[in-house]
């Protein structure tokens, strides 16, 4: 195996030949565990962490690594590496931190396609495909949706599903699959292509683990060996990985990565609403809100069955989750300003007294 194997792009490659590397080693993160990390070359596997001037240096959570993450280190003994920094990414997969609002936490980078798994027994609503659209469009990562559970449906239903789908998103991909009779997997597989990284994404209970198993069973072609070190206090729940297909596909599974909150994803909602987006640069007024505005574009095309009544209501939601995102965020960082400036009047007191 080598770097090639475990996806290592042309970007990369260019960026490598461009910047002076060579004192160091050129490796990809393939588990997370607690600012701990598992690093692989292709050819070894070493246990990592950061230099103290990365974690000194860094701003936020996003200058940290991430499973994904190509990353230049320097290796010790047979088993042991520093990370001294982080390559380019490409994409980043990231989420509303959880208890923390308006800070972001980067579940993974560097992937390519996600699958969005929706059951149709229960799950499949194009609501929430919307936002997983703008979540992965956001990222830059290309969606990809699975249908799954189809072997507790039936025809009409399924077909019921896929014409919602043709109406609001037709030019999404789709795949319809059973974990259970395997219906469908191989098209999931032939999909995987080798040296570009996936990721599963979606609500829980939705098959998820069960696509990745079997995927997995059928066609892993190198699981992680955790070091026994790693494995102390690990929790089998909590930890990310990225798995080698047979066919060269890679997989990425984090726990954290299925269940992801909308963050900053303005890009994302232009391009998953793509036509209400330009309909609404055309509105009379530049802060039309579409819901009675004379002159408005959007409820124009509305009323002419251009576009989605559903979608339109689901775009106004999103927008506003978004809105109430920014201002969360502004708000922090007055904050953030304000306890700066506080900390140096402290300091300026300070002085003033002992001169
Ligand atoms: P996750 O939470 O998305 O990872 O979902 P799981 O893979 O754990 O699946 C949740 C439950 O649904 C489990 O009991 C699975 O056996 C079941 N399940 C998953 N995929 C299918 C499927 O395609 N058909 C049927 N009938 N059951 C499925
Ligand atoms: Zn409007």
């Amino acid at each position: 195996m080598n770097l090639t194997d475990f996806g290592l792009t042309k970007e990369i490659s260019e960026y490598l030949a461009d910047n002076s590397f060579k004192d160091f080693t050129i490796a990809r993160v393939i588990c997370e565990y607690r600012e701990r990390y598992i690093v692989s070359t292709g050819v070894n596997q070493y246990e990592a962490e950061i230099t103290g001037n990365l974690r000194f240096s860094a701003h936020s959570r996003a200058d940290f690594p991430s499973v994904g993450d190509w990353v230049a280190v320097k290796t010790y003994d047979s088993d042991l590496a520093i990370i001294h920094k982080i390559l380019p990414r490409k994409s980043i997969l990231e989420r509303q931190m959880i208890g923390k609002p308006g800070e972001k936490q980067i579940i993974s980078a560097n992937i390519d396609v996600a699958f969005i798994v929706q059951s149709i027994d229960n799950n499949f609503n194009i609501n929430r495909l919307e936002r997983y659209l703008t979540i992965c469009h956001s990222a830059g990562i290309e969606p990809v949706l699975v249908i799954s559970k189809i072997d507790l449906s039936t025809k009409e239903s399924i077909n019921n599903a896929l014409n919602e789908l043709s109406t609001r998103h037709g030019n999404v991909k789709h795949i319809l699959l059973s974990n259970t009779t395997k219906e469908g997997l191989d098209q999931v597989v032939e999909f995987i292509k080798k040296g570009k990284t996936y990721c599963v994404i979606g609500s829980s209970g939705v098959g998820k683990s069960s696509l990745i198993n079997n995927l997995l069973s059928k066609n892993i072609l190198k699981t992680l060996e955790i070091s026994q070190s790693t494995k102390k206090g690990r929790h089998t729940t909590d930890h990310r990985e990225l798995f080698i297909l047979e066919n060269g596909g890679i997989i990425i599974d984090t726990p954290g990565m299925r269940e992801l909150g909308l963050t900053d994803d303005t890009e994302g909602i232009k391009t998953t609403f793509n036509e209400i987006h330009n309909l609404s640069l055309k509105c009379k007024f530049p802060d039309c809100t579409h819901l009675t505005e004379k002159g408005c574009a959007v409820l124009e095309a509305l009323e002419n069955g251009i576009i989605d009544k559903k979608s339109l209501e689901n775009y106004r939601k999103i927008l506003k989750e978004q809105e109430h995102y920014q201002s969360t965020v502004a708000e922090k960082r007055k904050k953030d300003r304000q306890f700066g400036k506080m900390v140096k009047n402290i300091v300026k007191e300070k002085k003033k007294y002992k001169y």
